[in-house]
């Protein structure tokens, strides 16, 4: 039997719906055998996470989503395998934390300045603690009545050129990259086709990241149409980035794919389980290879 893996995912411990145990467990039950769970500049749900996979019988490799300023692009980088006792990365972490908290504020003061009044309370209260995103912010417009859904909310109110967007000042690449390896971990680009960008730019970033030792890239994401698999998979051979595969998953009625329900990665491409790194790595994590 082939093993399903699901390798990006998100939980209450960012912008996710489900707490860490009951991803696990839904997880588990649409046919997942590792899963990794991938908040948004946090590892505060893996603790949790690894318990109920124990109990579930998955396996669960360690991850992070780590946000990046590139440029006037925000680009995110999936890291797996990290330790997240690694103090470098939690000194990282914390600084994008702090600015996320910096950020909430000034959401919220752009949008009372368009009579969208209480926002940042509001999203306070769909935020599990740490981490405050876009995503609690647009539960809030929701639940308040300013859009009928959370696509419509980020596209009027939370995106570039829009009242409640302010730029990102995120991580650097290379200086993600340094957290990530640091922290024993392997790095992947996620969701490349999702970026705002051109063709050049891409290919640049492809390979400032593969410059700075980065492993993957995601050629198969819930995000991705099949015609964005074909040509994520295309740019992965030209450039020797093994291919990753996950859901993007943040909850049963979010905009983004179920768990596990994933296209196969492309034939001509080798899936980052193939790597030797992610075979060492799996060892010593003790997790199926
Ligand atoms: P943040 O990292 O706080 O800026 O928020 C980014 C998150 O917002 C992403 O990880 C997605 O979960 C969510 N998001 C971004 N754009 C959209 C969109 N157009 N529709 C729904 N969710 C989105
Ligand atoms: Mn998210
Ligand atoms: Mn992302
Ligand atoms: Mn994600």
């Amino acid at each position: 039997m082939d093993i399903r893996y699901d390798l990006h995912c998100h939980s209450t411990a960012s912008d996710g719906s489900l707490s860490p145990t009951v991803l696990v467990e839904r997880a588990h039950q649409m046919g997942v055998d590792v899963l990794a769970l991938t908040d948004h500049d946090a590892t505060h749900g893996l603790v949790e996470a690894g318990v109920a996979a124990k109990v579930q019988g998955l396996d669960l490799v360690t991850g992070i989503e780590v946000s990046v300023t590139w440029g006037s692009q925000t680009i995110h980088i999936v890291g797996l395998f990290i330790d997240p006792e690694n103090i470098e990365l939690q000194q990282g972490l914390e600084r994008l934390q702090e600015f996320r908290r910096w950020r909430a504020q000034e959401i919220g003061l752009r949008l009372e300045k368009k009579r969208v009044a209480g926002a940042y309370e509001g999203a306070k209260e769909f935020c599990g603690g740490q981490i405050m995103s876009r995503t609690h912010f647009a539960h809030y417009l929701v639940k308040a009545g300013y859009a009928p859904d959370i696509r419509t909310v980020f596209k009027k109110y939370l995106v570039r050129g829009k009242p409640g967007y302010v730029p990102g000042n995120w991580a650097g690449l290379e200086e993600a990259l340094g957290w990530i390896h640091n922290a024993g971990g392997v790095a992947v680009i996620a969701h490349p086709a999702r970026y705002q960008i051109s063709a050049t730019r891409l290919r640049e970033l492809i390979k400032e990241f593969k410059e700075y030792g980065g492993l993957g890239m995601e050629v198969v994401s819930g995000s991705h149409s099949r015609d964005n698999i074909q040509h994520m998979s295309r740019l992965a051979v030209k450039f020797g980035l093994h291919a990753s595969s996950g859901s993007d998953f943040h909850g049963p009625s979010n905009v983004y794919t179920e768990l596990g329900r994933l296209s196969a990665v492309p034939e001509a491409n080798t899936p980052i389980w193939h790597s030797d790194a992610w075979q060492q790595r799996a060892e010593q994590f003790g997790i199926r290879r």
